[in-house]
């Protein structure tokens, strides 16, 4: 590992000023950036350690919650207010990692966590656009298993690997951000962008920006919402496909609905589409269905993970059923 300066913050500003070199990284708990680190792939020469700013969990004044950004994974998991209003947000987060890692993993980090494409971390061996643009990408057609099929380019097919953010995705999380030009807020599903020809750059934030915390949306009243993540373990192993769905059906038909996909893009993936053509239906295995070929209409996959598309089908359609069951 490359010499390194650490230093850590004190309060929201002090991040900001200390951070806004390009060589400089915030630190969460380090559990994904300081094994890139440990194999070469990130090189700051200045670390900001932020997990001392707010990790508060916060009644916000529309009946949502105001998560900060250092709260560890497992506080939000076990918040009462998580677990009661938004369900699918803790069961997200236990299906991840394992107690220990998601004991230090803090939100901000689990939000900026990097793709476990394998030849992203092969420094050595593997040619990678997303490490060094325009060398290639040994992904394609190599073992891409675990790759995406939606939203992905020719240049990059890796997955963004949050179960966490998919579920933020169908709760319309917004993130809020700070940095060095002033205060914004961005939804959470418009964070990460697409890889295009650029997959090196996997945010729309600038330079030196600091999650500062994470708003959750007054949930919607009377609404069931749930998680499903398939892997290829039952624990400590990243989503081949996951669903995180709200489903709110009233008087016999679909009121509201969220789907929010995971393990098949390179980001949290809405299907804002496939929830139009629900809301109106009668919920049942007809309209799942029509929802799940929507969803997965632009698919495009590779030899290795050919089977994603209908697992994904199979899954939404299976999570809608449940939520629609216990809605009745
Ligand atoms: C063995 C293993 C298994 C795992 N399994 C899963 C899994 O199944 N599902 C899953 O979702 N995750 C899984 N993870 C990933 C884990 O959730 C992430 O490593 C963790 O959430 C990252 O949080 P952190 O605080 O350690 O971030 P760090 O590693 O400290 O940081 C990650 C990135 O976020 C940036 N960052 C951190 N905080 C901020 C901030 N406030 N503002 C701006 N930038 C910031 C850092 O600069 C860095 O680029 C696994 C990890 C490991 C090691
Ligand atoms: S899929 Fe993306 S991250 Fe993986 S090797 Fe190709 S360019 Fe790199």
């Amino acid at each position: 590992m490359r010499p390194f300066a650490y230093s850590k913050a004190t309060s929201e500003p002090d991040a900001i000023a200390r951070g806004g070199e390009t060589a400089t990284k915030f630190l969460g708990a380090g559990t994904n950036l300081v094994d890139l680190m440990r194999e070469g792939v990130e090189v700051p020469a200045a670390l900001v350690d932020v997990t001392g700013l707010s990790g508060s969990i916060e009644e916000t004044d529309n009946g949502g919650l105001m998560i900060g950004a250092a709260a560890s994974n497992t506080a939000v998991a076990e918040s009462a207010a998580v677990r009661e209003r938004y369900p699918a947000l803790t069961r997200a987060i236990l299906s991840g990692a394992s107690a220990q890692i998601r004991n230090m993993a803090t939100v901000g980090g689990n939000i900026l966590q990097r793709t476990r494409c394998t030849y992203f971390y092969d420094l050595e061996g593997s040619r990678c656009n997303k490490r060094r643009p325009g060398e290639g990408c040994d992904a394609i057609d190599g073992f891409n298993r675990g790759h995406g099929i939606l939203g992905v380019s020719q240049d990059c097919i890796a997955t963004h690997p949050s179960d966490m953010c998919v579920a933020l995705a169908a709760f319309d999380a917004l993130v809020h951000l700070a940095g060095p030009g002033g205060r914004r807020i961005v939804p959470l599903a418009d964070l990460h962008r697409l890889p295009g020809d650029t997959p090196d750059v996997e945010t729309v934030l600038a330079p030196g920006e600091l999650i500062t915390s994470v708003e959750l949306p007054a949930a919607p009243v009377d609404a069931r919402s749930t998680y499903r993540k398939v892997r290829d373990r039952a624990s400590y192993a990243f989503a081949l496909v996951s669903v995180a769905a709200v489903l709110r059906v009233t008087d016999g038909r679909i009121a509201e609905v969220r789907i929010a996909l995971g393990g098949v893009a390179p980001k949290p993936w809405r299907t804002r589409e496939a929830e139009d053509a629900l809301v109106g239906a009668t919920p049942g295995e007809t309209a799942f269905v029509r929802a799940a070929d929507i969803a997965l209409s632009g698919a495009t996959t590779r030899p290795g993970n050919a089977f994603k598309p209908e697992l994904m089908h199979r899954t939404i359609v299976a999570v809608l059923q449940d939520l629609a069951g216990a809605s009745e």
